[in-house]
């Protein structure tokens, strides 16, 4: 079932049934069938299409945010500021996308050749609830300029955003077979991995779907995109303005409800700076995240996705503490209907405890103090997860230093995390596997086709 609950209140606001098998294999038929005709048009038409669609995300920005409000609670204005985005990288891929498609002469050592950009079919998204319009783009702005077509199952809590985005495309004239919309259950995902007329699937999500999908993507040798979890060290080596510092950290980390894949959800401070960066961010936090109204402009933190989200997060402060954790900030399961969590601050943090190699998908900072420059890195590594990090210096060249030795997918000097259309996002380790936006994300479902002349 796809299922609408405000998480604000609690309320169940709808419920629309999983599409019944044979719903799915018309689905998977309607996009393999319009892959010939969607990768036959000129580049330049479809890029079109996908500039049309920036200007029509662009428009619709309140009423997306507005859905995305009810469903998982996101912050009005931050939704708001994902349409922007989202507009921002259809218009990217829509302007760039041809020049990125276009052949690439080789010159070989005996001769000539040249590499063609061709799309490779129908493709599989499976896409979660914590930024509802903007994954979906990552995905799609550029494989629908590529040429390959689109069959999107998105979060089961979220089925008005995908119906919402789907009808943006439909109207900035994304054919019908080009681009659908299925409420698929995640266990029908397995078999329609098998059907041999999807050609490859990304999934951004836990890593429990990612596992599952990858091994289904294996089994039926399909190419697969994954976006997964993190758990982000932010360094501070030194600053020459820490409530800046403290106040830019503070906001990524509680950014969307703390439901952010790339949050920095490691601080490690420096030595000398740690006292006075946590005392000044556990107040930061505890005086200006005021659990509130999503939909009222003026809250600062808004509920998690759904109630099994807040009581998971509870879980894992209530074991971190018990583990010998230091609670700085928050703490609690804020009482009533909705889905609250106290933004919380957590120091003493071992390697003993469950919280130092677990993503807390929350309101949740923990904070660790290093000696030295190579204990702050040691420390950013020591994790499963490598989606991104960041490095605070005054010293910008000591910064990027410091960011070559962190073992992440992509590391921010002087800020944190935010996503920009041109600038490839993705992981290692357990954050997944590829790369989005930019001119790597165009690459992945494309098959670099050499014409030897
Ligand atoms: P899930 O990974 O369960 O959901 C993401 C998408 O994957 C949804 O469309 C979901 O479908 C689908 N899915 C789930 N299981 C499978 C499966 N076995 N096979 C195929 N598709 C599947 O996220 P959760 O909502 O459970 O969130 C749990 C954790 O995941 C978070 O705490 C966080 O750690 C991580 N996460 C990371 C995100 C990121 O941005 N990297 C985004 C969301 C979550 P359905 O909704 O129908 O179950």
């Amino acid at each position: 079932m796809y299922t609408v609950t405000n998480p604000a209140t609690g309320e169940l606001v709808d419920e629309i049934p999983n599409a019944a098998d044979a719903e799915v294999r018309v689905a998977i038929d309607q996009v393999h069938r319009g892959y010939a005709a969607w990768r036959a048009r000129p580049v330049a038409e479809r890029a079109a299409i996908v500039l049309r669609a920036a200007e029509l995300f662009a428009e619709r920005a309140d009423e997306l945010a507005a859905i995305m409000t009810l469903e998982m609670g996101k912050r009005i204005n931050e939704g708001r500021g994902e349409v922007g985005v989202v507009a921002d990288i259809f218009r990217y891929y829509g302007e760039r996308g041809p020049d990125l498609l276009a052949d690439e002469p080789l010159t070989l050592r005996g001769g000539e050749a040249v590499l063609t950009k061709e799309p490779i079919g129908a493709l599989l998204g499976v896409m979660p609830w914590n930024f509802p319009c903007y994954q979906v783009a990552r995905f799609v702005a550029p494989n629908l300029v590529l040429g390959n077509t689109i069959l999107l199952k998105h979060a089961s809590i979220c089925p008005r955003s995908a119906v919402a985005i789907e009808s943006v495309l439909r109207d900035a004239g994304v054919p019908a077979d080009a681009y659908v919309n299925v409420f698929a259950s995640s266990r029908q995902v397995p078999w329609m991995l098998a059907d041999p007329r999807l050609a490859g699937v990304s999934l951004t999500g836990s890593e429990q779907a990612g596992i599952s999908v990858a091994a289904e993507a294996g089994r039926n040798l399909k190419k697969c995109v994954l976006e997964l979890g993190g758990s982000d060290p932010l360094i501070v080596l030194d600053t020459d303005d820490l409530d800046e510092t403290v106040k830019i950290t503070a906001t990524a980390r509680m950014r969307n409800g703390g439901q952010s894949c790339n949050a920095p959800k490691r601080i490690i401070v420096l030595g000398e700076l740690y006292e006075e960066f946590a005392d000044r961010f556990a107040k930061r936090v505890t005086e200006y995240y005021v659990p509130g109204d999503p939909a009222d402009p003026s809250t600062t933190l808004p509920p998690l996705a759904s109630t099994s989200a807040a009581d998971e997060v509870a879980g894992q402060i209530e074991t971190a503490i018990r583990e010998g954790a230091t609670l700085r900030a928050g703490g609690r399961r804020v009482p009533g209907p909705g889905a609250y969590v106290e933004a919380t601050v957590l120091t003493d943090v071992t390697p003993e405890m469950a919280a130092y190699h677990e993503e807390i998908f929350g309101p949740v900072a923990l904070l660790f103090c290093a000696s030295s420059e190579a204990e702050a890195i040691e420390l950013a590594n020591d994790t499963p997860f490598g989606l991104g990090a960041s490095v605070f210096a005054t010293d910008r060249a000591r910064a990027a230093r410091v960011a070559r030795g962190i073992e992440a997918g992509m590391v921010y000097v002087n800020k944190s995390g935010g996503s920009e259309a041109d600038l490839p996002f993705g992981g290692i380790k357990r954050s997944g596997m590829g790369r989005e936006l930019g001119a790597l994300g165009i690459e992945e479902f494309m098959n670099k086709k050499p014409i030897r002349l």
